[in-house]
Protein backbone atom coordinates (compact mmCIF):
# COMPACT_ATOMS: atom_id res chain seq x y z
CA UNK A 1 0.00 0.00 0.00
CA UNK A 2 1.46 3.09 -1.29
CA UNK A 3 0.25 6.50 1.16
CA UNK A 4 1.48 10.01 0.59
CA UNK A 5 1.04 12.39 3.37
CA UNK A 6 0.23 16.18 1.75
CA UNK A 7 0.24 19.14 3.74
CA UNK A 8 2.31 22.76 4.05
CA UNK A 9 4.88 23.11 5.67
CA UNK A 10 4.50 22.26 9.27
CA UNK A 11 1.23 20.44 9.38
CA UNK A 12 2.94 17.39 11.08
CA UNK A 13 3.72 15.15 7.89
CA UNK A 14 6.95 14.33 9.37
CA UNK A 15 5.40 13.37 12.96
CA UNK A 16 2.04 11.65 11.26
CA UNK A 17 3.71 9.77 8.49
CA UNK A 18 6.44 8.22 11.37
CA UNK A 19 3.69 6.67 13.50
CA UNK A 20 1.65 5.68 10.20
CA UNK A 21 4.66 4.07 8.72
CA UNK A 22 5.24 2.47 12.11
CA UNK A 23 1.82 1.17 12.56
CA UNK A 24 1.81 -0.22 9.27
CA UNK A 25 4.97 -2.11 8.43
CA UNK A 26 5.87 0.40 6.02
CA UNK A 27 8.99 2.54 5.24
CA UNK A 28 8.92 6.11 5.23
CA UNK A 29 10.29 7.72 2.72
CA UNK A 30 11.19 11.50 3.37
CA UNK A 31 13.02 13.98 0.39
CA UNK A 32 13.25 16.42 2.99
CA UNK A 33 15.42 14.05 5.71
CA UNK A 34 17.67 12.48 2.41
CA UNK A 35 18.26 16.37 1.33
CA UNK A 36 18.97 17.54 4.97
CA UNK A 37 21.33 14.73 5.56
CA UNK A 38 22.97 15.04 1.92
CA UNK A 39 23.45 18.71 2.92
CA UNK A 40 25.57 17.54 6.46
CA UNK A 41 27.32 14.90 4.08
CA UNK A 42 28.28 17.60 1.99
CA UNK A 43 27.69 15.36 -1.11
CA UNK A 44 27.37 16.85 -4.55
CA UNK A 45 23.37 16.75 -4.56
CA UNK A 46 23.67 18.20 -0.99
CA UNK A 47 25.80 20.77 -2.40
CA UNK A 48 23.76 21.79 -4.77
CA UNK A 49 19.59 21.47 -2.43
CA UNK A 50 20.94 24.26 0.01
CA UNK A 51 20.67 26.72 -1.47
CA UNK A 52 17.54 26.61 -2.37
CA UNK A 53 16.52 24.73 0.89
CA UNK A 54 17.83 27.49 2.80
CA UNK A 55 15.77 29.91 1.11
CA UNK A 56 12.90 28.04 1.50
CA UNK A 57 12.36 27.67 -2.70
CA UNK A 58 11.86 24.05 -4.09
CA UNK A 59 15.05 22.05 -4.86
CA UNK A 60 14.42 21.99 -8.82
CA UNK A 61 12.89 19.07 -10.38
CA UNK A 62 15.86 18.42 -12.42
CA UNK A 63 17.78 17.18 -9.06
CA UNK A 64 14.54 15.80 -7.45
CA UNK A 65 13.03 13.16 -10.08
CA UNK A 66 16.41 11.08 -10.14
CA UNK A 67 16.31 11.30 -6.10
CA UNK A 68 12.70 9.85 -6.35
CA UNK A 69 13.45 7.16 -8.98
CA UNK A 70 16.17 5.85 -7.12
CA UNK A 71 14.14 5.74 -3.78
CA UNK A 72 11.17 4.12 -5.28
CA UNK A 73 13.28 1.45 -6.85
CA UNK A 74 14.91 0.41 -3.56
CA UNK A 75 14.18 -3.63 -2.60
CA UNK A 76 12.25 -2.30 0.66
CA UNK A 77 10.05 -0.02 -1.43
CA UNK A 78 8.61 -3.00 -3.55
CA UNK A 79 5.34 -3.49 -2.05
CA UNK A 80 4.39 -0.33 -0.46
CA UNK A 81 5.53 2.98 1.65
CA UNK A 82 4.77 6.53 3.16
CA UNK A 83 6.00 9.39 0.78
CA UNK A 84 6.41 12.14 3.05
CA UNK A 85 7.31 15.38 1.54
CA UNK A 86 6.75 14.09 -2.35
CA UNK A 87 5.42 14.49 -4.83
CA UNK A 88 5.35 18.19 -4.31
CA UNK A 89 4.84 19.32 -8.03
CA UNK A 90 3.06 18.37 -11.34
CA UNK A 91 6.12 16.57 -12.58
CA UNK A 92 7.43 14.59 -8.97
CA UNK A 93 3.38 13.75 -9.05
CA UNK A 94 3.61 12.30 -13.07
CA UNK A 95 6.89 10.43 -11.81
CA UNK A 96 5.47 8.92 -9.10
CA UNK A 97 2.21 7.75 -11.06
CA UNK A 98 3.98 6.41 -13.51
CA UNK A 99 6.38 4.02 -11.88
CA UNK A 100 3.82 2.87 -9.80
CA UNK A 101 1.34 2.24 -12.64
CA UNK A 102 4.39 0.72 -14.72
CA UNK A 103 4.31 -1.85 -11.48
CA UNK A 104 0.70 -2.32 -11.66
CA UNK A 105 0.60 -0.27 -8.25
CA UNK A 106 -0.87 3.29 -7.21
CA UNK A 107 -1.05 5.23 -4.82
CA UNK A 108 -3.86 4.18 -2.34
CA UNK A 109 -4.67 7.30 0.00
CA UNK A 110 -3.98 10.31 -0.08
CA UNK A 111 -4.02 12.49 3.64
CA UNK A 112 -3.96 15.86 3.18
CA UNK A 113 -3.31 17.66 6.56
CA UNK A 114 -5.12 20.46 7.05
CA UNK A 115 -4.12 23.42 9.92
CA UNK A 116 -4.85 26.91 9.57
CA UNK A 117 -2.03 28.98 8.35
CA UNK A 118 -1.55 30.63 11.63
CA UNK A 119 -0.84 27.65 13.50
CA UNK A 120 1.64 26.69 10.59
CA UNK A 121 3.69 29.55 11.22
CA UNK A 122 3.37 29.28 14.78
CA UNK A 123 5.13 25.45 14.88
CA UNK A 124 7.61 26.42 12.55
CA UNK A 125 8.77 29.55 14.31
CA UNK A 126 9.00 27.21 17.71
CA UNK A 127 10.87 24.53 15.81
CA UNK A 128 13.36 27.37 14.30
CA UNK A 129 14.20 27.66 18.22
CA UNK A 130 14.15 23.86 19.14
CA UNK A 131 15.69 22.45 16.13
CA UNK A 132 17.73 25.00 14.54
CA UNK A 133 16.61 24.31 11.30
CA UNK A 134 18.12 26.57 8.67
CA UNK A 135 14.78 26.87 6.56
CA UNK A 136 12.34 27.82 9.79
CA UNK A 137 13.72 31.44 9.40
CA UNK A 138 10.41 33.99 8.97
CA UNK A 139 11.74 34.85 5.50
CA UNK A 140 11.82 31.22 4.45
CA UNK A 141 9.24 30.44 6.03
CA UNK A 142 6.83 32.96 4.18
CA UNK A 143 8.46 31.12 0.87
CA UNK A 144 7.67 27.86 1.72
CA UNK A 145 4.21 28.38 1.86
CA UNK A 146 3.81 30.78 -0.76
CA UNK A 147 5.96 27.55 -2.81
CA UNK A 148 2.91 24.69 -1.01
CA UNK A 149 -0.02 26.93 -2.69
CA UNK A 150 1.55 27.67 -5.69
CA UNK A 151 2.95 24.78 -6.40
CA UNK A 152 1.68 21.86 -4.43
CA UNK A 153 -1.99 22.81 -3.59
CA UNK A 154 -3.00 21.94 -7.07
CA UNK A 155 -1.33 18.48 -6.61
CA UNK A 156 -4.70 18.10 -4.57
CA UNK A 157 -7.31 18.37 -7.15
CA UNK A 158 -5.21 16.22 -9.43
CA UNK A 159 -5.59 13.74 -7.18
CA UNK A 160 -8.78 14.50 -5.82
CA UNK A 161 -10.66 13.51 -9.31
CA UNK A 162 -9.34 9.73 -8.42
CA UNK A 163 -11.15 10.66 -5.50
CA UNK A 164 -8.41 9.05 -3.33
CA UNK A 165 -7.87 12.39 -1.34
CA UNK A 166 -9.21 12.30 2.50
CA UNK A 167 -8.90 15.47 4.30
CA UNK A 168 -7.81 15.24 7.96
CA UNK A 169 -7.98 18.06 10.83
CA UNK A 170 -4.16 17.85 11.45
CA UNK A 171 -4.66 20.30 14.87
CA UNK A 172 -4.85 18.36 18.29
CA UNK A 173 -3.20 15.77 20.16
CA UNK A 174 -0.67 13.63 18.11
CA UNK A 175 -2.36 10.51 19.20
CA UNK A 176 -5.53 12.27 18.00
CA UNK A 177 -4.89 12.63 14.46
CA UNK A 178 -3.44 9.21 14.16
CA UNK A 179 -6.32 7.82 15.51
CA UNK A 180 -8.44 9.90 12.52
CA UNK A 181 -5.83 8.51 10.06
CA UNK A 182 -6.70 5.11 11.24
CA UNK A 183 -10.27 5.30 10.39
CA UNK A 184 -9.80 7.18 7.24
CA UNK A 185 -7.94 4.72 6.06
CA UNK A 186 -9.78 1.98 7.49
CA UNK A 187 -6.95 -0.02 9.31
P1 LIG B 1 8.55 21.23 5.00
O1 LIG B 1 7.42 20.39 4.52
O2 LIG B 1 8.42 21.68 6.40
O3 LIG B 1 8.92 22.35 4.06
P2 LIG B 1 10.56 19.27 4.14
O4 LIG B 1 11.55 18.59 4.99
O5 LIG B 1 9.56 18.42 3.43
O6 LIG B 1 9.86 20.31 5.09
O7 LIG B 1 11.30 20.13 3.02
C1 LIG B 1 12.33 21.03 3.34
C2 LIG B 1 12.94 21.59 2.06
O8 LIG B 1 13.55 20.53 1.32
C3 LIG B 1 11.95 22.22 1.08
O9 LIG B 1 11.69 23.58 1.36
C4 LIG B 1 12.69 22.04 -0.25
O10 LIG B 1 13.71 23.00 -0.40
C5 LIG B 1 13.36 20.69 -0.07
N1 LIG B 1 12.53 19.57 -0.57
C6 LIG B 1 12.05 18.52 0.16
N2 LIG B 1 11.35 17.69 -0.60
C7 LIG B 1 11.35 18.22 -1.85
C8 LIG B 1 10.77 17.84 -3.10
N3 LIG B 1 10.04 16.73 -3.22
N4 LIG B 1 10.97 18.64 -4.17
C9 LIG B 1 11.71 19.75 -4.07
N5 LIG B 1 12.27 20.18 -2.94
C10 LIG B 1 12.11 19.42 -1.83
Amino acid sequence: MFILLLGAPGSGKGTQGKVLAERLGLPKITTGDILRAAVRAETPLGREAKKYMDAGSLVPDSVILGLIKEELAKPEAQQGAVLDGFPRTAAQAELVDRTLAERGQRLNHILLLDVPEEELVRRMTGRAADEGRSDDTPDAIRTRLQVYQRDTAPLIAHYAERGIVKRVPGVGGVDDIATEIKRVIGR
